[in-house]
């Protein structure tokens, strides 16, 4: 694992030729699109992977993006760290016409006449599309989840056991 930044425009078909390996760890406050719900911008983004050709030839990018961004819970508008761990698995085709020769639910790009990709911004996007859409703690402390029921602990909500064990003692002792 090296500290770098993500190469920006790279040429695809060179990078897929060569297997490019990444593998690096960026500091989170250079995603500056992925932290704009974020209240703050402390951490790291871990980056592991790599281009290569599928059977057919095509260009993929594929591995895995982690990093924590604390987002606003929803619930308590408090902090929450929101863990992302994100399989990257991108097709990067010459032309949408390519997009026919994949996996109805594949994920993919397409790659400017040069054959260029902007590399940082298709891995942000990845990063972004993982971000939970209403974080929240999965407990708050400030409002639990069922407050209702907390909030009324007295409440008989079923007879004692005893005085039921009890009763039907003094009913068999009566027969
Ligand atoms: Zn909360």
């Amino acid at each position: 694992m090296s500290v770098g930044t993500l190469p920006q425009f790279i040429d695809v078909q060179k990078w897929a030729d060569r297997e490019a390996v990444i593998e690096q760890i960026h500091p989170l406050r250079v995603y500056a699109r992925l932290l704009e719900g974020a209240v703050d911008d402390e951490g790291e983004v871990t980056v592991n992977v790599r281009l290569h050709r599928d059977q057919q030839g095509l260009f993929v990018v594929e591995g895995r993006m982690a990093t924590t961004v604390k987002l606003t819970c929803q619930r308590c508008l408090e902090p929450v760290s929101t863990d992302l761990d994100v399989g990257v698995h991108l097709w990067l085709l010459r032309s949408e016409e390519q997009a026919d020769r994949l996996p109805d639910d594949a994920d993919f790009l397409v790659i400017d006449e040069n054959g260029c990709l902007d590399l940082a911004a298709a891995l942000e996007d990845e990063l972004i599309l993982a971000l939970p859409l209403v974080p929240a703690h999965e407990e708050c402390e400030a409002f639990p989840v069922e407050p209702v029921e907390e909030a009324e602990p007295e409440a008989p909500a079923r007879p004692n056991p005893f005085l039921v064990l009890a009763s039907l003692k003094g009913g068999t002792e009566k027969e």
